[in-house]
C-alpha cells in the first residue's frame, strides 16, 4: 500500500504502524453509510439491541459501585460463569483457569498471535475468511500465509488438508481455523478437524480456533449435535494444549458494542496473558464483567431467539437470491453469511458500490475476504424477515440486469 502523504507537522511516524492493511469493507461502509433508508446487510451484526435484562444488569453493578480496577484476566465471577456455560454446550472440560477475559474477540485473536507467533514468523489461515485475521496478522509484524478454500457451487466451500499442510513451512508458528466461518459458512466436519490437529501436532503448530458461530449450525448433518462440531469433540488430551479459542459475546448476546469476550487456552498461559492485558488494555470494564455474568447465566433464551431469527434469514436469502438467474448461492452450513456468487461481475467492490447505489443495500465484497472472494458478496442475515424480504426486493433487479 502507498504510505499516507505525512502532514508537515508530524514527526516521524512509524512506518509499520502506516502500514496496516485497509478494510475492504469498512470502504464500503464510509461510501454507503449516510444513505437515508439504505439496509445495512455489510457488518456481521444483528439488528436487535442488547436485551434490558443485560442492560440492566450493567446499570446495577455502576449503582453497586463496581467501578474500580479490576482483575487482569476477568472477574472470578465471570471466569466460572463462562467454563460453566462451555461445559453446557460442550460437556465438562473447561475449568475457570483456562479462561481469559478480553475486550471483544478481536484482543482474544491478538493476544492468541502474540502468544504463537514473533514477528516474521508464518501464521496460516484458509480464504475468504473476516479480515479482521489477516489484518491483525500484519499488524503484529507476523507473516499470513493464505490458503484459498475450492467452491463447488452444488456442495458449497471446502479445506483441502493437504494443500494446507503444503504450507507449513519452518517459520510457521500456528493455524487460524474459523468454524463456521466467516464469511462462507464453511462448517468443519470432524474429519477435518482431526486432520488439523494432526498436522498442528506433526509440525508443533498453535491452532488457534475461533468458533464463535459454533451456535449458529444449520447443516443437518450437525442437528443432532445442536451446534456444529467443535475441535474439543476430537482431540487428545495433548492437544489441549495447544488449542487457543477465540470467543464473544458480540455474535450470541448481542453484545457487539460492549466489547467484551474471552481467550480460552492452557491454564499455565495466565501469568503470560495478564501480562499482555496489563500492558494492553490492562482489562475489561468491570461492570460490564458483572452484566456478562448476568448475560451467561440467563441467555440462553435469548441465544435461542436469535439462531431462531438466523435460521429464517438464511432461508429468505438463499430462496430469494439462490434462485435469480446466474448466482450461485449453496445455502451456507453454519454463521450468519450469505456469500453468493455473482455472475456478469467479476469486481465484487464495484458490484457493491453499485448495490448501494442502485438498490440502497449495503453489502460486503468478496474481494475484502482475502483471495477466493473474487466474484463474491456477503450479506449478513441476522436481522428481521422484513428487513431481508424487502433487501431481497431491491436487489433481485440489480443483480439480474448486471448479467
Ligand atoms: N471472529 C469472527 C469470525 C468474527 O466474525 C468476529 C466479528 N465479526 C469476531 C471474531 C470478533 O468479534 P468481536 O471483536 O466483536 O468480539
Amino acid at each position: 500500500m502507498t504510505p499516507m502523504p505525512k502532514p508537515p507537522s508530524l514527526p516521524p511516524v512509524n512506518p509499520e504502524a502506516d502500514d496496516v492493511l485497509p478494510s475492504g469493507i469498512g470502504e464500503l461502509i464510509a461510501y454507503g453509510v449516510d444513505r437515508p433508508g439504505l439496509i445495512p446487510l455489510w457488518v456481521g451484526e444483528g439488528d436487535r439491541p442488547t436485551p434490558d435484562f443485560i442492560g440492566e444488569a450493567a446499570a446495577r453493578a455502576l449503582r453497586d459501585g463496581h467501578t474500580f480496577y479490576t482483575r487482569m484476566l476477568g472477574i472470578p465471577e465471570l471466569r466460572e460463569a463462562i467454563a460453566a456455560y462451555l461445559a453446557g454446550v460442550y460437556g465438562g472440560g473447561t475449568t475457570p483457569d483456562r479462561v481469559f477475559v478480553t475486550v471483544g474477540g478481536m484482543q482474544a485473536f491478538q493476544i492468541a498471535l502474540k502468544i504463537a507467533a514473533r514477528p516474521g514468523d508464518e501464521v496460516i489461515l484458509p480464504t475468504p475468511t473476516w479480515p479482521n485475521f489477516f489484518g491483525a496478522i500484519e499488524a503484529g509484524g507476523a507473516r499470513r500465509v493464505m490458503v484459498p478454500m475450492s467452491f463447488a457451487p452444488e456442495s458449497g466451500w471446502a479445506l483441502d488438508v493437504e494443500r494446507l499442510a503444503a504450507a507449513v513451512t519452518p517459520r510457521t508458528r500456528a493455524i487460524v481455523v474459523n468454524s463456521p466461518a466467516n464469511p462462507t459458512g464453511w462448517t468443519a466436519s470432524h474429519a477435518d478437524l482431526r486432520a488439523l490437529l494432526a498436522i498442528a501436532r506433526r509440525y508443533d503448530l498453535w491452532i488457534i480456533a475461533d468458533e464463535i458461530y459454533g451456535r449458529f449450525s444449520f447443516d443437518p448433518a450437525h442437528e443432532a449435535l445442536g451446534r456444529a462440531p467443535s475441535f474439543r469433540d476430537v482431540w487428545e488430551p495433548e492437544d489441549r494444549d495447544r488449542v487457543l479459542f477465540v470467543q464473544t459475546f458480540s455474535k450470541n448476546w448481542a453484545m457487539t458494542g460492549w466489547r467484551v469476550g474471552w481467550l480460552e487456552g492452557p491454564a499455565d498461559l495466565g501469568r503470560i496473558v495478564d501480562g499482555l492485558i496489563l500492558y494492553g488494555t490492562s482489562g475489561v470494564a468491570t461492570f460490564l464483567q458483572h452484566a456478562a455474568v448476568v448475560a451467561m447465566r440467563e441467555g440462553e433464551a435469548l441465544i435461542q431467539a436469535q439462531i431462531a431469527q438466523a435460521r429464517e434469514g438464511r432461508r429468505i436469502l438463499a430462496e430469494g437470491l439462490g434462485r435469480l438467474p446466474g448466482v450461485e448461492l449453496p445455502p451456507p452450513a453454519g454463521a450468519f453469511y450469505a456469500f453468493p456468487r455473482i455472475p456478469g461481475e467479476p469486481d465484487a467492490r464495484r458490484l457493491a458500490m453499485r448495490l448501494v447505489d442502485e438498490a440502497n443495500v449495503g453489502v460486503a465484497p468478496g474481494t475484502a475476504f482475502g483471495p477466493g472472494g473474487e466474484g463474491f458478496l456477503r450479506l449478513c442475515f441476522a436481522r428481521s424477515a422484513a428487513d431481508l424480504h424487502e433487501a431481497v426486493r431491491r436487489l433481485a433487479p440489480v443483480l439480474a440486469a448486471g448479467r
